[in-house]
């Protein structure tokens, strides 16, 4: 037997409903904030991850799924959505068209990570980019936005982890500091940070190695470190979070795998996940834009991850609010019935059959499908011209007028 690839999983009907519940709550939340979907493709050069996610972490080091096609191109199955994003508006000279472009796209991602519960090789991602504000409003209504996300799916104990990582002025300084900080604890720390200190001093923070928690217990924050600049955004952003009632924590630490984040960077955590207990996370990521050849827009943004959020979802499967058309008799009979459940759909109305099966079996079939009513169409209606319409949950009939039918089901659906 052929099986699926170790961390891809398929979301089978049972569970799809949930898909549909976070992917419309996100679509409708996104709209009422004024934002429009992109849809980039999975497969681009790539080139275009290791530059603007940094070549030094894990995701560009270890976990591409990278190959080169027929034509010597080496590509990649994109890791996350923001490098695409990016580039498609580039491409397409969005900002020229509009120097405020917010944008969001939903799909899957590659990364081959070691699977665990909530970490998997291809995952979905709910992904807002917002191109062309560079002050704290936005980060604080970009961060506002991804909260009602996670509350509208109804996820418990949410916390949301706030930090300011500086900017190219005064993060030089800090990563000075914590350099030579790290270097004092060069045996404690595992290869990678080792290695680290040079490359990328501040990808350490990020570390899950029990000994290098250890090691950072004491290193400097980089919050005693902001310029002016940078503490005062910092402080307006919290301040704002205040004002629109979203609770936080400062969060010295969170650092985030992507290299391109400048000042605000933020997680959402929520209970009952385990270890991997992120199901959001983003930042400012100001000269992203300019590094891919596009014009100097700063730009905000985050990725909600959807596995976890479905994992922690309750929600019970709808109801079914169609008709189930139970059929009995010949030919004839089943062309009637299938012109009336034609005439049904045409009106809106979900409705579904199976073909010469016995009358219990259809019913069986119409109850463990979880439909509220059905029509029953035998010789005596057809005879008649009437519907028989059974409640599912009384189990009463009532006989009307083919020409009533439909308004009446939908009646007894409302
Ligand atoms: P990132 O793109 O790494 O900032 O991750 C953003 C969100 O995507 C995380 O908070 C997770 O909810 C989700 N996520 C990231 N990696 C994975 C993965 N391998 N499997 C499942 N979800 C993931």
């Amino acid at each position: 037997m052929i099986k699926s690839i170790k961390g891809m999983n398929d979301i089978l009907p049972d569970d799809v409903h949930k898909w549909h519940s976070v992917e419309d709550k996100a679509r409708y939340i996104f709209e009422l904030y004024g934002f429009s979907e992109i849809r980039t493709p999975l497969l681009e050069q790539t080139e275009l991850f290791a530059r603007t996610i940094g070549e030094d972490t894990d995701i560009v080091g270890k976990e591409m799924y990278t190959f080169v096609d027929k034509n010597d191109t080496s590509v990649t199955l994109r890791p996350e959505a923001t490098a695409s994003v990016l580039r498609a508006v580039i491409e397409h000279s969005l900002l020229n068209q509009d120097s405020i472009q917010k944008l969001y796209s939903m799909g899957p991602m590659f990364r081959y990570e070691r699977p665990q519960k909530g970490r998997y090789r291809q995952f979905h991602q709910i992904n807002v980019e917002r191109l062309g504000e560079a002050g704290p409003l936005c980060d604080a209504e970009t961060i506002a936005m991804a909260y009602d996300l996670v509350d509208a799916i109804g996820l418990k104990n949410i916390t949301l982890e706030v930090n300011s990582l500086g900017c190219q002025k005064c993060r030089p300084v800090f990563r000075k500091q914590l350099k030579e900080f790290l270097q004092e604890k060069r045996d404690m720390l595992c290869k990678d940070c080792s290695r680290r200190i040079e490359t990328n001093p501040l990808r350490v923070f990020d570390c899950k190695e029990t000994a290098c928690q250890e090691a950072i217990k004491d290193a400097p924050r980089i919050e005693d470190h902001l310029c002016g600049a940078c503490r005062r955004h910092f402080n307006d952003l919290l301040q704002t979070l205040d004002a629109l009632g979203i609770p936080f924590h400062k969060a010295p630490r969170l650092v985030r795998g992507l290299d391109y984040y400048v000042r605000t960077t933020f997680e959402i955590k929520a209970e009952g996940l385990g270890t991997q207990n992120a199901v959001a996370g983003g930042g400012r990521y100001d000269g992203l834009v300019k590094a891919l050849g596009g014009p100097d827009a700063p730009g905000v943004g985050f990725a909600f991850g959807m596995e976890r959020a479905i994992m922690l979802m309750k929600e019970a499967r709808p109801v079914n609010k169609g008709c189930f058309v139970v059929i009995q008799g010949g030919r004839e009979i089943y062309r009637s019935a299938m012109v009336l459940i034609s005439d049904m759909r045409s009106s809106g109305l979900q409705a579904q059959a199976v073909f010469e099966k016995s009358m219990k079996s259809q019913m069986k079939r119409a109850d463990k499908l979880g439909y509220l009513v059905c029509a029953i169409i035998g010789e005596t209606e057809v005879a008649k011209d009437m519907v028989t319409i059974r409640d599912m949950r009384t189990s009463s009939q009532v006989q009307v007028k083919r020409a009533l039918a439909i308004n009446k089901i939908k009646e007894m659906l409302a």
